[in-house]
């Protein structure tokens, strides 16, 4: 029942763990987890009353409400420090609200082990206010699910005296995920070329530093691609 996408999330998360995840739509995730006897504490947070609603019912349906806590909340305001929570799952979002949601709720991430985190776009963002944040990116994944590209990135934390140094290139094409070069990596910065050629080809020579810039862009995944 859970999506591929969801499924290659979920093989993130450790035996025992006790997970939050946030913007849980209808706890799907959590649900799967708990069934399958790999987390045996949750937390299910979402902003929205709708899908709320309907985790709850959900939950309760699969007698799980004693184990899986559902809470409308916006971002990490669903964790509470007794909760004891070592492993976050963001996922389903773009990039860049999952760094806000992230930086929003910094003073919850300090016991935190992992986070897993499944960004749908702004790959670049996320991987940055890691970067910025003390986290190191352990695991890269990219999936190809009904047409549409997906990375998962693994983050744990650096002592605080610490950062990861990433370069330009692994901010956009992921450390791991230049280093593999899976097919479906290929495909998707393929996919982003062939865009940016199509722009280019359409840009008047007047606009020589627009023009520059997408020409950039290109060497950088023609580069990578090779
Ligand atoms: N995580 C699920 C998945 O990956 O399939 C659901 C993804 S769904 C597209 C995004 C969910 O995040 C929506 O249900 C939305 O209401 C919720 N959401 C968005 N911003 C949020 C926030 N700041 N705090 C909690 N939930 C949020």
């Amino acid at each position: 029942k859970l999506s591929k996408r969801l499924k290659a999330v979920a093989n993130y998360v450790d035996n025992g763990a006790r997970l939050a995840d946030i913007g849980s739509d209808h706890a799907y995730l959590p649900t799967y987890l708990m069934q399958k006897l790999v987390i045996d504490f949750a937390v299910a947070g979402e902003v929205v009353k709708g899908p709320f609603e309907i985790a709850k019912n959900h939950v309760s349906e699969a007698d799980l409400s004693d184990r899986i806590e559902v809470r409308l909340a916006n971002g990490l305001g669903a964790i509470e420090n007794t909760d004891k929570i070592d492993t976050i799952v963001i996922a389903g979002m773009g990039g860049i609200l999952i760094s806000e949601i992230l930086e929003a709720g910094k003073e919850k991430l300090g016991h935190v082990k992992r986070l897993i985190l499944q960004p749908n776009n702004h790959e670049e963002s996320l991987r940055q206010w890691l970067v910025n944040h003390q986290f190191v990116i352990k695991k890269e994944e990219i999936l190809l699910e009904a047409g549409k590209f997906y990375e998962i990135i693994v983050a744990e934390p650096l002592s605080k005296l610490m950062t990861e140094k990433l370069s330009v290139n692994d901010l956009t094409f992921g450390p791991f995920l230049s280093k593999e070069k899976s097919t479906v990596f290929q495909q998707k910065w393929q996919k982003e070329l062939n865009t940016l050629n199509k722009i280019i080809a359409r840009l008047p020579e007047e606009q020589a530093e627009k023009r520059q810039e997408v020409l950039n862009q290109i060497a950088r995944i023609e580069e990578v691609l090779r």
